[in-house]
């Protein structure tokens, strides 16, 4: 973990330096550019007008032009007060607004004789032409090398990637050991590592090794740290790169690192390839049009690479995503990414397995149990539970604690959660009784819902940006959710909502996160989980609205139909539950008014 903190401090000096380099080119550039615009404004001694009138008195001597320039030189004739001037002292500059109606209009005067001035068309005083024409290309060149500069930034076949492992240091450190739960998972890929000490065993056996696999699973759940255990477990180097870093505003560039970045690995084989957020170059190749034709070249050449392998290379492309539906099919093909490998968000034991194992290093008092911690955070990645602990370590150190205790962690909990308390926030009396009948809304609505979970803590005490909040109990995780418990879901949801319309005949923005989610569930209901009597057990789930097509015009209409008699039902419903329960839920809302926070057993003693 040293290690890597320490690359990336590096990688951050190295663009600093790279940043500063810019600006001064970009602050050179500048100088030049208003240098040569002042330049040009000396130079500029006669107004085009006041030109033609000496031009019509028949003062000028000479005309210099130059082709494709507005700017002509002039002579004066030596005559008048300019009698005693030299050559070049009576030489100055003008600007011609348009170059072809003053020629035009000069011959007039020439041929016709009003003027006896000499027009050199190309000839001009060399020394300003030379000069002039450095100046003004000046620019040009600058930003040609500018771009460059950029190119060369941008890493143009330049390489990104982190290798950690390798030549610089033998081991990622990061074993199995530090990743907690995972079991199975980490069970799928021994023999990987197997394979990567070994590789000649395997070949002699002609057992066909997966070239790719595919991480699933949202982020924080640990893909990084897995790949990096199986990397140190064989003692390989680890070469990490983000898909995002191939997307790049010049074309081309995206599929040159890619092929850098394998021809990188031959070289460290055997070795391993991390590509975190794939999706970024893998989502399905569409059209071909402007950024996503860049994509395009970016996956093909990912998939060059991949086909391209020889059997005795030794490289195992390793990729994580949290968007498996919308990768190209094309990745998944045999020989590609043909593995796949669900992380999950922890389970109960695995959230428990992690708390410990990142406690490992904390001071914790008697008090914290790691059951418990864990039965509350149902639905936590790993990556929120390290969070977790480090805010209650910070929490423990300001309140100076001796050790974290129960309470530090309950407290980091909630902060990640909902945000930190702001108990000092000023509200207004009419926006507290609406927050405390909405919350009390929530409550009381979910515990006439059997398949709903007793409620925890109600409060009206703001946090982050939710007004007020109802926390409920969390139960064993269950890999199976029933129709009925999405409807009550939704339900309890629009609970808030029904309460301030019953009891202030008002409703208010403060619903606005309860309706989102209370659609959503309405939404997957229909599309994922096919729970539409109407519709039927089909998923309606696509990328392109007209793929609906297939199921004819009119399944558009009725999914929106569907969708909105959910949500209106639930509405309907919360209602009716709360109409019939008036007196609890005043009660509940006037002693959240009072104190602000009901505990789960202030709360049921209403129900008794
Ligand atoms: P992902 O790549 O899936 O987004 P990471 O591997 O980057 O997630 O996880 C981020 C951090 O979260 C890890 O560095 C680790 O501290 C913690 N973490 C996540 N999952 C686990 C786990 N199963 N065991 C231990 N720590 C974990
Ligand atoms: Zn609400």
């Amino acid at each position: 973990m040293n290690n890597d903190n320490k690359k990336d401090d590096k990688k951050q000096k190295n663009g600093w330096i790279k940043y500063s380099i810019f600006s001064i080119i970009v602050v050179i550039i500048l100088v030049f550019i208003s240098y040569s615009y002042f330049e040009n404004e000396k130079k500029e001694d006669v107004a085009y007008t006041e030109f033609i009138s000496k031009v019509n008195k028949n003062e000028i001597e000479e005309i210099n032009l130059t082709a494709g320039s507005n700017n002509i030189t002039i002579i004066y004739k030596a005559q008048g007060d300019k009698a005693d001037l030299s050559e070049e002292e009576r030489t100055e500059k003008v600007i011609v607004p348009s170059l072809q109606a003053f020629m035009e209009w000069i011959q007039d005067k020439l041929a016709t004789g009003q003027i006896d001035a000499k027009l050199n068309q190309e000839r001009m005083n060399p020394m300003i032409n030379i000069s002039e024409r450095l100046f003004s290309l000046l620019p040009t060149i600058l930003l040609i090398v500018l771009m460059l500069m950029i190119f060369k930034m941008q890493g143009l076949g330049g390489d990104n990637s982190k290798v950690y492992g390798g030549e610089e240091n033998k081991k990622t450190n990061v074993k199995f050991d530090d990743v907690a739960g995972l079991d199975e998972e980490k069970g799928e890929l021994v023999e990987i590592v197997d394979f990567l000490k070994n590789p000649e065993a395997y070949q002699k056996m002609g057992a066909k090794i997966p070239r790719g696999i595919l991480l699933y699973g949202k982020p924080g759940t640990g893909k990084t740290l897995i790949a990096k255990a199986i990397a140190g477990e064989a003692g390989v180097p680890f070469i990490s790169m983000s898909g995002s870093e191939f997307i790049e505003m010049f074309a081309g560039l995206g599929a040159s690192r890619v092929r850098k970045l394998f021809e990188r690995a031959k070289k460290l084989a055997p070795c391993i390839i991390f590509i975190d957020e794939i999706d970024a170059i893998g989502s399905r190749r569409t059209s071909n049009s402007g950024a996503e034709s860049e994509n395009n070249q970016t996956l093909n050449q990912l998939l060059v690479e991949m086909d391209g392998f020889e059997t005795n290379e030794t490289i195992i492309v390793l990729a994580a995503t949290n968007r498996p539906e919308m990768l190209d099919k094309a990745l998944l093909r045999p020989g590609r990414f043909d593995r796949q490998i669900t992380v999950p968000a922890p389970d109960l034991l695995g959230r428990e397995a992690i708390l410990k194992l990142h406690c490992k290093d904390k001071k914790l008092a008697d008090d914290v149990d790691f059951k418990e911690i864990a039965g509350d955070t149902s639905g936590f990645t790993g990556a929120e539970l390290a969070n977790i602990l480090n805010e209650a370590a910070i929490i423990a150190t300001r309140q100076k604690h001796d050790a974290i205790t129960k309470m530090d962690i309950e407290n980091a909990v909630r902060k990640v959660t909902v945000g930190l308390e702001k108990q000092n926030r000023v509200i207004s009396d009419k926006d507290k009784k609406l927050t405390a009948y909405h919350e009390a809304g929530h409550a009381v609505v979910s515990k006439f819902l059997p398949t709903q979970t007793a409620v925890k803590e109600v409060s009206i005490i703001p946090r982050g940006v939710a007004g007020g909040y109802t926390m409920y109990k969390t139960t064993e995780d269950k890999w199976y959710v029933s129709k009925t418990e999405l409807l009550e879901k939704m339900i309890s949801l629009m609970g808030g909502r029904a309460a301030e319309k019953l009891v202030l005949n008002e409703i208010s923005t403060g619903a606005s996160n309860d309706i989102e989610v209370a659609t959503g569930i309405a939404r997957d209901m229909i599309v994922l989980y096919g729970m539409s009597d109407e519709i039927g057990p089909i998923s309606l789930k696509v990328d392109e609205p007209y793929e609906l097509q297939i199921f004819g015009e009119e399944i558009t209409d009725k999914i929106g139909k569907q969708i909105t008699q959910l949500v209106e039902n639930a509405y309907i419903t919360a209602q009716q539950i709360l109409s019939k329960n008036m007196d609890i839920l005043d009660k509940v809302a006037q002693k959240l008014l009072e104190k602000e926070k009901i505990t789960e057993e202030e709360f049921e003693e209403f129900f008794n």
